[in-house]
């Protein structure tokens, strides 16, 4: 069968104006900043005139472990975003920001897919509403106004071995993973050693998502640890006064940015964390600015639920105060199958033993998403190779986990492939069965927060970390911030820390390798194996088939 492409549907969308999809949230023109014809920032003016407002019902979209089979978290949070406008509930969707490195390595939006797209999905996969240039920009006047403190004598007495804070850029090049600054004699510094993160990377990017306004903004930027002295005291951002003009260059981006599905429903679309080394979810801002507006709001988590729901519960809605009233489980068929132990060659082929193989994964992330006192229903994504035994044996699968699975087809049909999961969502909203709290509290020893997630979650035996590990967390209790939550920064293909151990293992260790304090963000960043801050592009990347034809469209971005 032949399909149109994302891009293709997305630009056949019958776009309405933005300033009309403000109008359906009741957001009046002057307070919509528009960013051209479909995009528009909200006011902070309009923002704070919300407050003591009812809010809406939080719908969390999360998944199984990814597998290179695709599962469709953002496309099921577009297609049940409009699913429940369709059944007559006023719903916003909120997600993330692109990246755009990783664009010109290799395919992939980030806009949905299919029939459940956001538009105008180039821009938003581009330059956008240039907030990710904004946190760049404010990223690296940092790091240059302390390399310039250094330079004109060192007041502070930073120890430049000790320098934490690095650069960024939203690029994937792996040349400036390490790099020394600085050379070129007495006039440019002292060398010293270095390096560039991608800008969904930077604690900036963790901090603007995770503030309630800018005064919140600027007084976390100034608690971030930059430096330390030769006798290991931290130096803040605050000393290097960088707070100030960090919050100037901010302020347009900390704005939610509206645009709209292709069925002209609303969905606010602002900042994107890393997944790993930060939380992965888009801004408390904009999620805290929906829920005022809608009924209900349907908002993504990256990864898996073991890593992007738990960070969702245990960092975002902690932190912001949220009580998410129900959770989807995106699952596909294809992806149990792949957790069964099938190649992703023979997808294709019906395989029900496979299925039922792989089930066990969803199993574990829907008692684990329960476990936050989040009732879950999951939503079968279906896909053309579906076949009707294999889903049956999901269904049945999930019945038995004391749940319901749904069979959602929003990618072929758009909100009409989607009624019945958004009726489930809203009676499971409306049961008020929800009663979330999240996995451990404030107080409990950060060593021990860690051991909770390892073993409740991942159903690890144990957490194995070097003295030096478990003294440097000691270190930041006695400090003050022992009543931060983690971070987990872990592989997002498995329960373990082997991307190539699928299904549902117990038993395993945790090896933790580094911890690093996110001091303005507000968590401890716990990193279990490799984690990339700085992608690089693969040997033939799609940059080079990335060009304008001749009616002066973006060919070979998607
Ligand atoms: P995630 O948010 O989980 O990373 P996305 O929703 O971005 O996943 O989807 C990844 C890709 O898979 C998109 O290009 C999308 O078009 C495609 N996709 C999603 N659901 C389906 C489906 N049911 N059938 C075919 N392709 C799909
Ligand atoms: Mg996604």
């Amino acid at each position: 069968m032949a399909f149109k492409t994302d891009i293709e549907i997305a630009r056949e969308a019958k776009k309405k104006p933005i300033m009309e999809i403000g109008a359906k949230l009741g957001i009046s023109a002057e307070h919509l900043l528009p960013y051209g014809h479909d995009k528009a920032k909200v006011s902070q003016e309009f923002i704070k005139s919300l407050e003591g407002k009812k809010d809406g019902k939080l719908v969390l979209v999360t998944a199984i472990n990814p597998t290179p089979a695709g599962e469709g978290k953002t496309t099921t949070t577009v297609g049940l975003g409009d699913g429940l406008n369709r059944i007559g509930k006023k719903a916003v969707i909120c997600i993330r920001e692109a990246s755009l490195g990783p664009n010109f390595g290799m395919k992939g939006g980030a806009a949905g897919g299919g029939m459940a797209q956001v538009v105008p999905m180039e821009e938003m996969n581009l330059h956008f509403t240039g907030d990710f240039h904004a946190i760049t920009s404010a990223h690296n006047l940092l790091s240059a106004m302390i390399d310039n403190h250094i330079y004109w004598g060192n007041e502070l007495n930073i120890d430049a071995r000790r320098i934490v804070w690095r650069r960024v850029m939203d690029m994937n090049d792996r040349a400036l993973r390490d790099i020394v600054v600085n050379l070129g004699g007495v006039s440019n510094g002292f060398p010293r050693q270095t390096g560039f993160d991608i800008t969904v990377a930077s604690e900036v990017m963790a901090i603007l998502c995770l503030s309630n306004d800018l005064e919140d903004l600027q007084k976390r930027l100034g608690d971030i640890v930059v430096a330390y002295t030769r006798d290991k005291k931290p130096i803040y951002c605050r000393d290097i006064k960088a707070d100030g003009a960090m919050t100037v260059l901010l302020k347009d981006a900390m704005q939610p940015n509206l645009v709209q599905t292709l069925e002209n429903n609303p969905a606010f679309i602002h900042g994107g964390p890393f997944a790993n080394i930060a939380h992965g979810c888009n801004s408390v801002i904009a999620t805290k600015t929906a829920l005022k507006l809608g009924e209900y709001v349907v908002t993504e988590a990256g990864f898996g639920a073991d890593l992007g729901a738990e960070k969702f519960f245990d960092i975002k809605c902690r932190k912001a105060g949220l009580k998410p009233s129900a959770a989807v489980i995106v699952a596909t068929v294809r992806a149990m199958k792949m957790n069964g132990g099938v190649a992703k060659a023979d997808l294709g082929t019906e395989n029900v033993e496979a299925v039922k193989k792989g089930c066990p994964n969803l199993g574990r992330h829907i008692a684990n998403v329960k476990s936050f006192g989040v009732p879950v229903v999951v939503a079968i994504n279906h896909f053309y190779s579906d076949t009707d035994v294999e889903i049956a044996a999901v269904k049945a699968y999930v019945a038995e986990q004391g749940a319901e699975a749904i069979l959602c087809k929003h990618w072929a049909q758009g909100s009409a492939g989607i009624e019945e999961l958004a009726k489930k969502v809203v009676s499971l909203a409306e049961s008020g069965a929800a009663n979330f709290a999240p996995l451990y509290p404030d107080e409990m020893p950060l060593f021990q927060k860690v051991e909770t997630i390892a073993k409740r979650i991942y159903h690890a035996d144990e957490v194995l970390a070097d003295k030096s590990i478990r003294d440097q967390l000691k270190a930041w209790e006695a400090a003050g911030y022992g009543n931060l939550p983690i971070c987990m920064a872990k592989t997002q293909y498995s329960f373990t820390t082997d991307p190539n151990v699928r299904g549902a293992p117990t038993g395993h260790s945790v090896p933790v390798r580094e911890v690093r304090l996110s001091a303005g963000a507000g968590f401890i960043v716990v990193i279990c194996g490799e984690i990339m801050t700085m992608p690089g592009l693969p040997k033939v990347p799609s940059a080079e088939v990335i060009r304008l034809n001749e009616a002066g469209h973006v060919e070979g971005l998607f």
